[in-house]
């Protein structure tokens, strides 16, 4: 099935910058991996970017305006480095048999199979991947067939990537290399396809707030 649902304009342009956190820089270039469209997309903005440098270097820019706009397009003496550790977030394409697409395979200690997993409530098993200071947390959700997810709503964002199995959020559904990105307001709960686990990678930057009486029960014992 094709991907229907991909990463905001704003986050492929903030990837091909460079300007992401690790978290969502993998988020995208795993989501990528699976996209040949996004892929495009992103090579289509670092060619814009590069072409932005050539023009500028015959006017004679203020130093500062000059260190903005390398600063915004992650090159030069400090993003040189913080450009080369990028790389190893670059999308690769999908060879399709494999489980977990590049570049999410290097953060995990094995194939899916092989994954310490631990209880997170029922019927939904996590493994965490990357926390990092400022509340962004990245892991794997492993959720069992047609398991109702609590409804919830959240503090700030959480974007979600079906890696294997689908889900469904009210009309939509979402399956393999699929990113539903929620914000602010929106309160949902999603449910799991009936064929098979889902596994989704999940990059949320504050705690989740369950709205639904069994979310609220769960509360206290599910650190999400
Ligand atoms: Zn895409």
């Amino acid at each position: 099935m094709a991907i229907r649902h991909h990463p905001s304009d704003d986050l492929l342009l903030a990837y091909a910058a460079g300007s992401l956190s690790e978290s969502l820089s993998l988020l995208v270039a795993t989501h990528s991996a699976l996209c040949p469209r996004c892929r495009r997309e992103i090579e289509r903005s670092e060619a814009i970017g590069s072409a932005v440098v050539e023009e500028a270097e015959p006017v004679e820019m203020e130093t500062a305006a000059l260190a903005s706009a390398l600063a915004r397009l992650d090159v030069g003496s400090g993003g040189a480095e913080a450009t080369a550790e990028k790389r190893q977030a670059a999308p690769f394409a999908d060879a399709g048999a494999r489980n977990i697409p590049d570049p999410l395979r290097s953060y995990l200690n094995g194939q899916l199979d092989d994954l310490r997993w631990r209880r997170l409530g029922p019927g939904v098993r996590q493994y965490p991947v990357l926390s990092q200071p400022g509340g962004l947390n990245t892991r794997l959700l492993q959720i069992a067939p047609e398991t109702t997810l609590p409804e919830h709503g959240h503090g700030g964002e959480e974007h979600t990537l079906v890696l294997k199995g689908c889900f469904f959020d009210g009309d939509d559904i979402f399956a393999r290399g699929d990113l539903e990105s929620a914000h602010g307001e929106i309160v949902h709960q999603p449910v799991s396809g009936p064929d098979e686990d889902c596994i989704c990678l999940v990059v949320t930057d504050a705690p989740l707030r369950f709205t639904g009486l069994v979310g609220r029960i769960l509360q206290p014992f599910v650190k999400f």
